[in-house]
């Protein structure tokens, strides 16, 4: 049955995710951290429209929607699928004849670093990331599919969670779960799940599963926020981390020029997040930037783009080439867009921990000298108007008093640079697995105050972030109030509680 707009509403297989990933947060990605705080003191309706408002949709799909259900459409439409993206609040007009529904979830139980941390700090309940994702499979329309035999296919970075509650899948009928990149993987379990084969509850990608460069999709349709991947994997090799266990593979120009393509169709959307886990050194083989191609890079980035930023960069990357943040500076800042952002990892300011945990995180430098080459780098982002978020991990495997006044005395030392300093409990990822978790009952003295020192820091920036996110225009103005309320917010809390 084709509806009013020439779509197919008897699509076989169906993709979306909840209302916390199908957002553009008001164009600024940034805001998305906002989907792993619990219910707080801002009513939940307001909170959700300050931070993950809903997609706009036209002609019943959603105009953008999360980078990976967009890779996986692609690779489904490529091998000739019927496969379409709707969005959470259109999924009942389509879902009623669908084989198959496949869901992208970024943490279904809300136990990533950031959900965690706020959630073992508030103690308010679930965050909303996870909320909503159970209320997405607990819709009416979705458990009358299941009763009729629809297949639920999850995956997404959060995927791993299910492992640790597969009653989970069971009461809420996912039937297979795929880990990690699911490019390849998805044809198999879409042609077995329509050919009513059984489906394999977990299914491991890797080895041959693992995709090529060639063998990764391009996009058809525009990604949230116009982020495009640039590259997967990274050379640094932590021990806490998943993406450590990947190859490392950077995309030509031509492909990711094709997306950019694809994401221009937007309308009145000029922006792209860059996202690889170090943007800095694209195109390199190891620590050291490939300067001529990460130029390129920006120099196409900002011909389809008014506003370029970056997903993810070492802090070791940035000082192994101060030339090179400059000239990406003077690509980037332009009369449109005054600065630019990164995710940065500073996670400890101790040599001694980095050793154990990340030694290759410094890399082309000595990791004795870690706290120096995180004062550097700061200091070359601040000075070409790169302002990064940082994030900490407390509670590392082994952390002792003396780690945590090193990481102190270095947070202190970064006052002066425009940035944010999240400190996160630690996750048992990676290689880390058999680790336990860090929880808020363990928090010592000296914890508390490198977390009392962040919210400072995160508060003394709080003005001027606001102002350089939403612009001078009336509309920044009018979309900063809400922000600014929350903000206040904080301030009155952490007052209370006598933090600041
Ligand atoms: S640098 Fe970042 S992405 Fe790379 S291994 Fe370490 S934590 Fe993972």
């Amino acid at each position: 049955m084709i509806n009013f707009f020439g779509i197919n509403k008897n699509v076989q297989i169906l993709l979306t995710s909840d209302h916390t990933l199908m957002s553009n947060y008001h164009g600024k990605e940034f805001l998305g951290f906002g989907t792993s705080v619990p219910p707080n003191v801002i009513p939940d309706s307001i909170f959700r429209f300050i931070f993950f408002p809903k997609i706009p949709t036209k002609r019943g799909m959603p105009v953008e929607a999360p980078y990976g259900l967009r890779k996986i459409e692609a690779k489904l439409l490529d091998e000739d699928f019927d496969a379409l993206t709707t969005s959470p609040n259109h999924l009942k007009d389509y879902i009623r004849k669908a084989d198959v529904l496949c869901l992208h979830t970024m943490d279904p139980f809300g136990w990533g670093p950031s959900s965690s941390t706020f959630t073992k700090v508030l103690k308010t309940g679930k965050p909303f990331v996870a909320r909503y994702f159970e209320e997405l499979l607990d819709r009416k329309e979705v458990v009358r599919a299941k009763e009729r035999g629809l297949k639920i296919i999850v995956g997404g970075p959060g995927a791993w969670q299910f492992r640790y509650d597969t009653e989970f899948l069971e009461r809420h009928g996912i039937d297979s779960v795929m880990i990690g990149e699911g490019d390849l993987a998805v044809i198999d379990l879409a042609r077995r799940a329509l050919d009513g084969k059984e489906l394999p509850q977990f299914y491991d990608v890797k080895g041959e599963d693992i995709p090529t460069v060639e063998e990764i999709p391009e996009i058809k349709n525009p990604s949230i926020n116009g982020l495009i991947e640039v590259g997967r994997g990274c050379v640094r090799h932590c021990k806490f981390c998943e993406v450590a266990k990947r190859p490392l593979r950077w995309y030509p120009l031509e492909k990711i020029e094709k997306e950019m393509k694809v994401n221009a169709r937007r309308d009145n959307a000029k922006n792209i997040i860059l996202h690889a886990e170090d943007i800095p050194l694209y195109g390199s083989k190891n620590t050291i930037p490939a300067r001529e191609k990460v130029l390129d890079l920006m120099k196409l980035a900002k011909r389809y783009n008014d506003d370029v930023s970056w997903s993810h960069a070492s802090i070791a990357a940035v000082a192994a080439d101060p030339k090179l943040i400059e000239e990406c500076s003077e690509i980037i800042v332009d009369e449109k867009q005054s600065w630019w952002g990164a995710e940065v990892g500073i996670e400890t300011g101790s040599p001694r921990l980095m050793k154990e945990t990340m030694a290759g995180k410094a890399h082309p430098f000595d990791i004795e000298e870690w706290p120096e080459i995180v004062k550097t780098g700061m200091g070359i982002a601040d000075d070409n108007n790169l302002v990064p978020a940082c994030t900490l991990i407390a509670g590392l495997p082994g952390e002792e008093e003396d780690d945590v006044i090193k990481t102190i005395e270095l947070v202190e030392d970064l006052k002066d640079y425009k940035s944010l300093i999240v400190p996160l409990f630690f996750v048992p990822l990676g290689q880390l697995t058999k680790e336990d978790w860090f929880e808020a009952e363990e928090v010592t003295e000296l914890q508390r105050e490198l977390l009392i020192i962040c919210l400072k820091h995160g508060l003394r920036w709080s003005r001027a972030f606001v102002e350089d996110y939403y612009g001078a225009g009336m509309r920044g103005k009018l979309l900063s109030l809400p922000m600014k309320y929350f903000i206040r917010a904080i301030k009155r809390r952490a007052k209370k509680e006598g933090f600041i």
